[in-house]
């Protein structure tokens, strides 16, 4: 039987690599990604299967008989200082699954799952359902200048095969994510798991606001054209008109970013979440009418620009049903069924495959940070949960 233990000491074969005092480093196409893909190689090893490398990077541990097979993973890429558990957790349960189950299970680490370094999130995951911009990503910069396609090289996976890896899909017969809950979502309700039934839609606006730059002393007020004025009241109003949708502006951009300068120029990029994908819509529209009625009473031009959007994703009902009747079979209770607000893997494939995914306990909620933590035990039964569910006859 899957057991805390067993997972606490697959989790150690990970702990020296990029750990330090501020949280975990494990950057997508690095040493400590490579060092990670020995790991993941020595677990296959151990539990029998045969590890490859797809072409996008991402890691396979198969079994030895034909393909399709069903799959449990997640992704050991990590965003910068980061904790842990998001991404590994769902590979250690991975393997301790197929180590337990009495059908033959593939493993899967997918490659750059968090985009830290190119903002490609979940880039192995959109190679595999042929959904990446293949000569765009691959020019794709980090903040050293390195371009996606040479770190790619440098990390041993030829970047010209990357179209190459929409030919892996079909051994997969469908796909379970186990993964550390990133909101208090699962604590709140009292059992140690919860199932997705689906992802959020996003959208991420990006904002250009183009003021003037005058002297921050002599320029009275009357005859300012300032962006960063402009800048704050936009950002009280994206908020303000949210509702129930979960919205951020994350970034902010000055220029010339001088004490006695009115500021010239502001960009924001504005991310807004929600179940619905229709309220997001009515959310940009509203936000475009107060940009422009804000726009004329600060003398100030405004751009609003969809930087990015993702309609949502449901996961497979019938295997999230199963993943609910497992629960209750193992633990007696019916674990809550979320909406998840973050993007993963899991959601990516559910586009083409049967998937669904299974998030564990967190009791701060706290995660892409050092202090994030989950109870092994907690993991134990999410891991047997989906055990029980991969072996009923009609998987
Ligand atoms: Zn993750």
């Amino acid at each position: 039987m899957i057991a805390a233990d067993a997972l606490a000491r697959r989790l150690a074969g990970l702990e020296g690599i990029g750990i330090g005092s501020d949280g975990v480093d494990r950057l997508a196409w690095t040493a400590e990604d490579e060092a990670s893909r020995a790991w993941f190689e020595c677990q296959a090893a151990d539990a029998g299967l045969v590890a490859e490398r797809d072409p996008a990077g991402n890691l396979w541990a198969h079994p030895h008989g034909d393909p399709p097979w069903w799959a449990v993973g997640s992704h050991l890429d990590s965003v910068r200082r980061g904790g842990r558990f998001d991404g590994p957790l769902g590979v250690m349960c991975g393997f301790e699954i197929a180590a337990n189950s009495k059908r033959p299970l593939a493993v899967i680490s997918f490659a750059d799952e968090e985009g830290a370094r190119f903002n490609t999130p979940t880039f192995g995951s959109k190679a595999l359902v042929g959904r990446l911009d293949v000569p765009t990503v691959l020019e794709r910069r980090d903040d050293q200048g390195i371009a996606l396609g040479e770190a790619m090289r440098t990390a041993g996976v030829d970047p010209d095969g990357l179209a190459g890896a929409s030919g892996w899909l079909s051994k997969l017969a469908g796909f379970i994510e186990v993964h550390i809950d990133q909101s208090t979502d699962v604590a709140r309700s009292g059992v140690p798991l919860g199932v997705v039934n689906s992802l959020a839609s996003r959208m991420r606006l990006e904002v250009d606001i183009r003021g003037r730059a005058d002297h921050a002393g002599t320029t009275p007020r009357a005859e300012r054209h300032d962006a960063l004025a402009a800048a704050a009241r936009l950002i009280v109003g994206a908020e303000d008109a949210a509702g129930e949708l979960t919205v951020t502006t994350s970034r902010i951009v000055a220029e010339p970013n001088a004490p006695t300068t009115v500021a010239a120029r502001v960009r924001l990029w504005i991310d807004a979440r929600g179940p619905d994908g229709a309220r997001i819509d009515a959310w940009r529209e509203s936000i475009e009418a107060f940009a422009a009625e804000l726009a004329a009473r600060s003398r100030v031009e405004i751009s609003v620009l969809v930087a990015s959007r993702s309609a949502g994703q449901a996961f497979s009902k019938p295997l999230s049903g199963e993943l609910v009747r497992s629960a209750v079979s193992l633990i007696g209770r019916a674990p809550p069924e979320i909406v998840c607000f973050a993007g993963h893997d899991a959601g990516v494939l559910a586009e083409r495959i049967p998937a669904a995914m299974v998030l564990v306990r967190n009791a701060t909620g706290i995660s892409h940070s050092p202090d994030e933590a989950v109870e092994l035990e907690d993991a134990a039964i999410a891991a047997r949960v989906v055990q029980r569910a991969l072996e009923e006859p009609a998987r």
